[in-house]
């Protein structure tokens, strides 16, 4: 099959070099296209970016010069499928013009993911709400759309969470994280800062784990989204760990539950209805019974780090029970979970095809 051309904006940053590393050999999708901001523009990837990833950058791509990031001043073709690793702001600006020049923005970035008409995807849990595409109205003027993937401390939680709404539904629960430094991007948090320490602030995530959690696990009635009426309590903290967010969770649940049957809810969560996604992983919630796991170390790349690790299930003397959850930031949380929602859209057709 022949791969399809994408191109990644902000392909120099800590999510656009997992892009380049997992589209190196992705079987649908081929890197055509690269632009970051104007500093990086006119460069060849090799020099405009500072690699960070354990394994080589991709020769091909290294060579391939950084376009000027407004659709219409490339000197290559635009390809019609853009994978987005902005900040928020600058994404607010550029990816509607995007959207605009008929691309499907594959986004990672805050600014539209809780935009009523703007679906916040995890295939496994809400891949339905990938229909509110159809309601936005850029897709009927040009053919493009905005797709945003989670933020990722919440992006390893739903996908615990998931089976549990399923079976028993969720009343309330209170998350305590412990996220890693690449999560704040690059270079991030200054090493004087995070050395030996833990700061117990991070803008905005608390806010964004939230509302997200409501919006991904809420019903999609065909043209609108009824988010989840869980109440979620959030604290949010930054340690000294490179890849890889850990969740203390405690949950209240709206009938009552045995051990046994949440580990069966996990171990049995299926979803996809049985489809093969080249980055979907056979499991996407692993239990593990030891005593001291999950740790980041040992378990962020559990199913290619595409898989939530849930461990230490026990009664809450508050709520009803409490776990420890751990899943990959860079990965998980963000671009793989954007390669997969676009794995996803090409199998249902829905990503507008390259100018002939
Ligand atoms: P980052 O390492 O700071 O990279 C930012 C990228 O944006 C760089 O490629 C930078 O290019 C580019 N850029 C900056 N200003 C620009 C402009 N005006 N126009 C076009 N490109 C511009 O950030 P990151 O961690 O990759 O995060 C990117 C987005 O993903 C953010 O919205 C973040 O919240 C989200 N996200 C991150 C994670 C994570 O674990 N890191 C997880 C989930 C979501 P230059 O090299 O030219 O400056």
């Amino acid at each position: 099959m022949e791969r399809r051309r994408v191109g990644i904006l902000g392909a120099t940053g800590t999510v656009g070099q997992r892009f380049v590393q997992l589209l190196e050999r992705h079987p649908w999708f081929e890197v055509a296209w690269l632009a970051a901001s104007d500093r990086s523009a006119g460069k060849t990837y090799r020099d405009a970016c500072a690699w960070k990833l354990d394994t080589p950058m991709p020769q091909r791509v290294a060579d391939m010069v950084l376009q000027p990031n407004t659709p219409g001043a490339s000197e290559t073709d635009l390809p019609r499928i853009i994978f987005a690793a902005l900040d928020a702001d600058v994404a607010r600006d550029l990816e509607p013009r995007f959207a605009a020049a008929g691309c499907a923005v594959i986004s990672n970035s805050s600014a539209f993911r809780m935009a009523a008409d703007v679906p916040l995807v995890i295939p496994e849990v809400n891949g339905d709400h990938l229909g509110l595409i159809e309601s936005q109205a850029v897709r009927g003027q040009s053919g493009g759309f905005i797709v945003t993937n989670p933020n990722c401390s919440a992006i390893g939680l739903v996908l615990a969470l998931k089976p549990l709404e399923q079976r028993f539904g969720i009343e309330s629960m209170f998350v305590s994280t412990m996220q890693a430094v690449s999560g704040a991007g690059y270079p991030g948090v200054a090493s004087l800062d995070i050395l030996g320490n833990v700061v117990p602030f991070i803008r905005n995530e608390e806010e964004k784990m939230q509302e997200e959690i409501g919006k991904l696990l809420g019903r999609y009635t065909g043209s609108a989204v009824e988010s989840l009426p869980a109440k979620v309590s959030a604290h949010c903290n930054r340690v000294a760990v490179v890849e890889g967010h850990t969740e203390c969770v405690s949950i209240k649940l709206r009938t009552p539950a045995t051990h046994e049957q949440i580990l069966d809810a996990w171990q049995s969560f299926r979803p996809l209805d049985g489809k093969q996604f080249p980055s979907a992983p056979d499991c996407p919630v692993i239990y593990t019974g030891a005593a001291d796991r999950p740790q980041p170390r040992l378990d962020v790349n559990a199913g290619g780090g595409m898989s939530t690790t849930v461990g230490r299930l026990r009664p809450c003397t508050l709520l009803d029970w409490k776990f420890v959850l751990l899943s990959h930031n860079t990965l998980r949380g963000a671009a793989g979970a954007a390669v997969l929602n676009a794995e996803v859209l090409a199998r249902s057709g829905k990503l507008p095809k390259d100018a002939a």
